[in-house]
């Protein structure tokens, strides 16, 4: 239970004064349904403003307070189109517009009738020929208010917000936050200098304040050690079966190729984990390519070797497909009976596979997340393979772990290169094997860069491709935060390339029926059709070989790491692979980088530390490229900072309060609760 001196913080935020279901909208959109988020939503930056006599004394660009005298207020011609504009004068006679949109202008008539006199504050900027203020921050009668004010925060908003706004609720939060007891480690603290937990909400409100936005930081990066720190140790305390095979199997397996050495570590790596009695907990990471199929083969004959058997857990219904046919040709010679799950098995076909499994007769189950439904029952699972870890919670994997009456041994797998530092972060409770050696022999990707508006030779450029009898992909582009926009973009895409290629066209997206949306991709990997046009829903899994073009529209949308993902999908067969990455309009620095990264090397490790570097400490981690939003208030430069020390902070205190009941346990208990990361907490319990 959430202790009781949370309770102010995790009040609704309607419970503030001038919050009513009008207000409660553009709050949420901001994930400020809390008080707690209101305390936590920290300034964008500060704003330094100068009061200036005139206009003449500003420059472009600049932060000013100025008096100003309106003298005519021009609505659009057409409302709701184009601007409000107030035309304002200063005391020399210099002429300003204020310029308002949409609902804001109903304000502005309120706030500056003509003749009288007005301080403004805003962003003094030229439109044509003329000085403008767009949407000034603060009309006021006296000036007084703003000189004490010149350094500002400044928040995020969403539609139907402004900064006084905001700023008056989170002064509102601020007054109700409790008093915590210090869940930071004492020696650390008075090293750093920082503040207690109630200050540095306050100063970092306030202005810049390095240390208290530092210390702000280091709280949710505790947390999140702490938790997934608890999880681990929730772990060792299972019992789990060592497994230890006699490599009967694993000797009958007839690969066409020879081991990686990344690949022989990362096996005798999991194979001592395997032979321990606490259930492993590992992570394989690497690259597309990198070849981590045959890792978890490996994996699974030991179990099947020691009488056990094992499960495969795919993200989705072709994943599965694909690894269930794979798993099965490879693991054909040793005689393990692999079979498949899924949630469309219905009816006889499904009770004959339950038997099977019940009996034993099955040894390795491939499939989508029916394979844990409670219906399910394993003679005697010992090792679960996860692929494509980052789509599945620390919470489901809990879940997993329960499966079993001895937990079973756990083998995530991602395809994510994640930089060094960040892997502490996201799978702080893990033990990680790296896939960091491409199987040889691989060719590299000719990566060209293209202006979009060339989209005529680009499609010439695809049907020579296609006529040579290989497949190509095309990505449609990914338009900001929506799906319905996303698949539109798709449709019409589909629509004309369908004309130019006729029936060897298929589409496929997040929204198609799952039979359909299979159907046509089981098409595309046939052979059937030549031309797959896409939303990123194939951005993971999907092997086809002869597929040797890769097409993705509006590129420098797309976040490296994902990029990278896409690209992925070609180079897989013995023919030469081409991707062409389509530029849409004028690129951003950021996005120029990008590419050129791109073009330069297929490494994804490489790319994902460069990634962190190009992404900078300005940006949130968690956004759709990192999969699970990690952290709120660190930012990446922040994370890199303190993260080391408090993982090694989270640990030395579950070292020696594993229960958390001293006196700091208790203040760190609270602390978990406060992010939320209270699963871990509720492992104690059980444990
Ligand atoms: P991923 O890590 O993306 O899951 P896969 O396991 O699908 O990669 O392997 C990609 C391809 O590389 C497969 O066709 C696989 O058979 C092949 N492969 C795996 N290991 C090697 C190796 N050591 N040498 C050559 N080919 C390999
Ligand atoms: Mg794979």
């Amino acid at each position: 239970m959430r202790p009781d001196i949370l309770n102010p913080l995790f009040a609704e935020s309607q419970t503030l004064d001038g919050v009513g279901p009008k207000l409660a909208k553009p709050l949420e959109k901001l994930g400020l349904t809390r008080v707690k988020d209101l305390a936590y939503h920290l300034p964008e930056r500060f704003v330094t403003r100068r009061a200036i006599a005139n206009l003449d004394e500003g420059a472009e660009g600049e932060q000013v307070i100025v008096a100003l005298t309106a003298t005519e207020h021009r609505a659009a011609r057409n409302p709701g189109r184009g601007p409000y504009r107030v035309m304002a004068q200063d005391e020399v006679g210099n002429m300003c517009a204020l310029t308002y949109f949409g609902r804001a202008s109903y304000t502005a008539k309120k706030q500056l009738p003509v003749g009288e006199k007005r301080w403004i504050a805003g962003r003094l900027d030229r439109y044509g020929d003329m000085l403008q203020i767009v949407h000034p921050d603060h009309v006021e009668k006296d000036s007084a208010a703003h000189l004490a004010r010149m350094n500002e925060p400044v928040y995020s908003l969403s539609e139907g917000l402004t900064q006084p706004r905001v700023a008056g609720l989170v002064a509102q939060s601020l007054e109700r936050l409790p008093e915590l007891p210090e869940w930071i480690e004492p020696g650390q603290f008075e090293r750093e200098g920082w503040p207690n937990w109630h200050d540095a909400l306050h100063l970092a409100h306030k202005d810049q304040h390095e240390k208290a936005r530092d210390r702000l930081a280091y709280d949710e990066l505790l947390a999140n050690s702490l938790a997934l720190l608890l999880v681990r140790a929730d772990g060792r305390r299972k019992r789990g079966q060592p497994l230890k095979g006699d490599r009967s199997l694993r000797d009958r397996l007839d690969l066409p190729f020879e081991m990686t050495g990344a690949q022989k570590r990362s096996v005798s790596e999991i194979e001592g984990d395997l032979q321990q009695e606490a259930p492993m907990l590992r992570l394989l990471q690497g690259d597309v390519g990198a070849g981590k199929t045959v890792v978890a083969l490996e994996a699974m004959l030991i179990a099947v070797e020691a009488g056990k058997q094992a499960a495969l857990l795919a993200p989705t219904e072709i994943l599965a497909r694909q690894h269930f046919e794979t798993l099965r040709k490879m693991a054909a010679p040793t005689g393990a009976e692999v079979a498949i799950l899924t949630g469309r098995a219905k009816g006889r076909e499904r009770e004959g596979l339950l038997m099977s499994l019940l009996n034993g007769d099955i040894d390795i189950l491939v499939g989508t997340h029916a394979i844990f439904q409670d219906s399910v029952t394993y003679k005697d699972l010992a090792l679960v393979v996860i692929d494509e870890q980052h789509r599945f919670g620390v919470q489901q994997r809990l879940a997993l772990a329960a499966k079993g009456k001895r937990a079973p041994h756990t083998l995530a797998m991602t395809a994510t290169p994640i930089p060094r530092s960040l892997t502490l972060a996201q799978y702080g409770e893990m033990d990680v094997s790296r896939l960091d050696e491409l199987p040889p022999g691989r060719q590299a990707i000719d990566t060209r860069v293209v202006a979009q508006e060339r989209m005529e030779d680009i499609v010439s450029g695809v049907e020579r491709h296609l006529a040579t009898g290989q497949q190509a992909y095309w990505v449609c582009p990914m338009v900001r935060d929506s799906e319905t926009a996303d698949i539109a973009a798709a449709e019409a895409r589909y629509a004309s390339l369908k004309e130019r290629f006729g029936d060897d066209v298929v589409l496929v997206h997040g929204q198609l029926r799952p039979e359909i949306k299979d159907a046509n991709m089981e098409r595309f990997a046939s052979g059937g059709s030549k031309l797959l046009i896409a939303t990123t829903v194939i951005e993971v899994g999907v092997d086809v070989p002869s597929a040797t073009l890769m097409v993705i529209e509006q590129a420098e949308r797309f976040g490296l790491a994902q990029l990278h993902q896409l690209r992925g999908r070609v180079g897989r067969g013995s023919e030469k692979s081409v991707c062409l990455l389509l530029r849409g309009g004028e690129l951003s620095e950021a996005g120029r980088k990008r590419l050129a990264l791109m073009r330069e090397t297929q490494d994804g490790f490489r790319i994902a530390e460069e990634d962190l570097e190009l992404r900078g400490g300005g940006e949130l981690l968690g956004t759709r490229q990192s999969g699970e939003a990690a952290f709120r208030i660190a930012n990446l430069e922040q994370v890199q900072k303190l993260l080391p020390a408090a993982h090694a902070d989270a640990r030395l205190l579950i070292d020696r309060d594993g229960g958390l009941t001293s006196q700091r346990g208790e203040a760190a208990r609270v602390l978990l609760y406060l992010f939320e990361r209270d699963w871990g907490v509720q492992l104690l319990r059980g444990g």
